[in-house]
């Protein structure tokens, strides 16, 4: 178990559970297990679920240990008839079950503070396989246990979620972190308004020469953009940096931000924060889709002055003053419509900017002219206005809220004095 051995690990997981395997419970153990071990660098490449059945946990046991250097069980460790985790464990190892005498005399505190009475299937809470390094569990009775067994690693720890991820993150990390040889570092920069094939092919290209020293490049599209994900090793500084400096300069348009954290709507209320401006909706189609991802945004009562849904074209007339001449002759998704309420949300609330949507959401209600998935936006300052067409393709929902992403990376784009526009723009408009 040399510092080194362990880096490039497989792991293997095991959760054991007859709740997991009937879907009572989810297997979120799994999911956050998952997630922690790439954040450390190893690579989990199974999950076995099994019920609370011996057989079942030996069998996964033999395969987790065929190939892994690192298994982690969870599940099943508990003082009830059905809880065989830990017999079958020191079955495995052709070991007894001995008790830990430090969590045996913490088990008893800890009921005899909380005024619970003490019983004997309590106490078997501290018995240990007798190979078995303890694991304690700050949140809970059970500790959990490390064994080392053929050059491997196994973890069992219990299976409450709470109690398991306490164990992991206090006393099992620092032990993997020890054999694995580093953490796994990973940046994240959020991109919006442009296609992930066109992101790849046209404007970041090839970075097969990036992709030495064990860095890695992920692109992982999502709703609101895609979050290109750069992660690398305790040998990958170098190289990621370039990799990233690479990103940053071909991709600049299109970046909102970096870090797990960052998005489109963020970035918008800080360029607006910097420039001291005030911002002001007037949205049909999208319903407040767009004042309610500024409004998320912490801080976001120091820009955003609020927002007029004008749905019904009575609401766009009264309250935003468009002529009825002007919805007869062009319909309420339209160009001149659409600048018209970006100018008056931001004259009628007060805003320095005004921004619009006006379309049409689906399924119906479309026609040939103005087919479902269309959509007007509106941009409206003092010294520079003009509305531009988008066209989305998707469920009613999914066009609200990709014209209401798209309305915000407009703004953005506005107030970085970027000159192109998001992809999902009509390039006549
Ligand atoms: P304890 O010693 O506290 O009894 P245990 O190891 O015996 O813990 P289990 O009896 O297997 O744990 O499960 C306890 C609780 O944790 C149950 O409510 C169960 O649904 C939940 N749980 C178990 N495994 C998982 C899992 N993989 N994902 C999410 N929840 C789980
Ligand atoms: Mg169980």
């Amino acid at each position: 178990y040399e510092k080194g051995v362990f880096s490039g690990m497989r792991a293997s997981q095991i959760s054991v559970g007859n709740e997991l395997l009937i879907g009572e419970t989810v297997n979120t153990n799994a999911a956050w297990i998952g997630s922690r071990l790439t954040d450390l660098g190893i690579s989990c490449h199974r999950v076995l679920t099994v019920g609370d059945d011996p057989t079942d946990i030996r069998a996964a046991l033999d395969l987790a240990f065929s190939d892994s250097q690192l298994v982690v069980l969870t599940g099943g460790l508990g003082p009830t008839h059905d809880d065989v985790t830990k017999a079958t464990a020191a079955a495995y190892f052709d070991v007894g079950l001995v008790r830990h005498e430090p969590s045996y005399q913490r088990i008893r505190r800890l009921f005899q503070a909380r005024g619970i009475p003490f019983s004997a299937s309590n106490e078997t809470q501290a018995d240990l396989p007798a190979n078995a390094e303890v694991l304690p569990n700050s949140q809970g009775t059970a500790p959990g246990f490390l064994i080392r067994h053929k050059g491997s690693v196994l973890a069992v720890m219990p299976g409450v979620p709470r109690e398991m991820m306490a164990i992991f993150s206090e006393e099992l990390t620092p032990r993997v972190l020890s054999l694995s040889g580093g953490p796994l570092i990973r940046h994240h920069i959020q991109v919006a308004g442009i296609g992930e094939s066109t992101l790849s092919d046209l404007v970041i290209g090839d970075v097969a020469r990036f992709l030495t020293d064990g860095v890695q490049m992920a692109y992982l599209p999502h709703t609101h953009g895609i979050t290109l994900r750069v992660s690398h090793g305790p040998d990958g500084a170098t190289a990621a940096a370039h990799l990233l400096t690479h990103i940053r300069i071909v991709a600049h348009d299109h970046i909102v931000g970096e870090g797990v954290d960052a998005s489109l709507e963020r970035s918008v209320v800080e360029a607006l924060r910097s420039r001291a401006l005030h911002l002001a909706t007037a949205e049909s189609c999208t319903g407040g889709w767009i004042s309610n991802l500024v409004t998320n945004v912490p801080g976001s009562s120091a820009v955003f002055k609020g927002g007029i849904v004008a749905y019904d074209n009575a609401i766009k007339t009264v309250l935003l003053d468009v002529p009825d001449a002007m919805l007869a002759e062009h319909g309420a998704v339209s160009k001149p419509v659409a600048l018209h309420m970006a100018r008056m949300a931001a004259i009628r609330l007060g805003a320095d900017i005004g921004i619009s949507t006006t379309g049409i959401a689906g399924p119906d209600g479309g026609t040939p002219d103005k087919p479902v998935g269309m959509v007007w936006i509106g941009y409206w300052s003092e010294d520079c206005h003009f509305a531009v067409k988008a066209r989305f393709f998707r469920d009613r929902k999914l066009n609200k809220e990709r014209s209401a992403i798209t309305a915000l990376d407009i703004l953005r784009r506005q107030l970085a004095d970027i000159r192109s526009m998001p992809f999902d723009l009509n390039p006549e408009s």
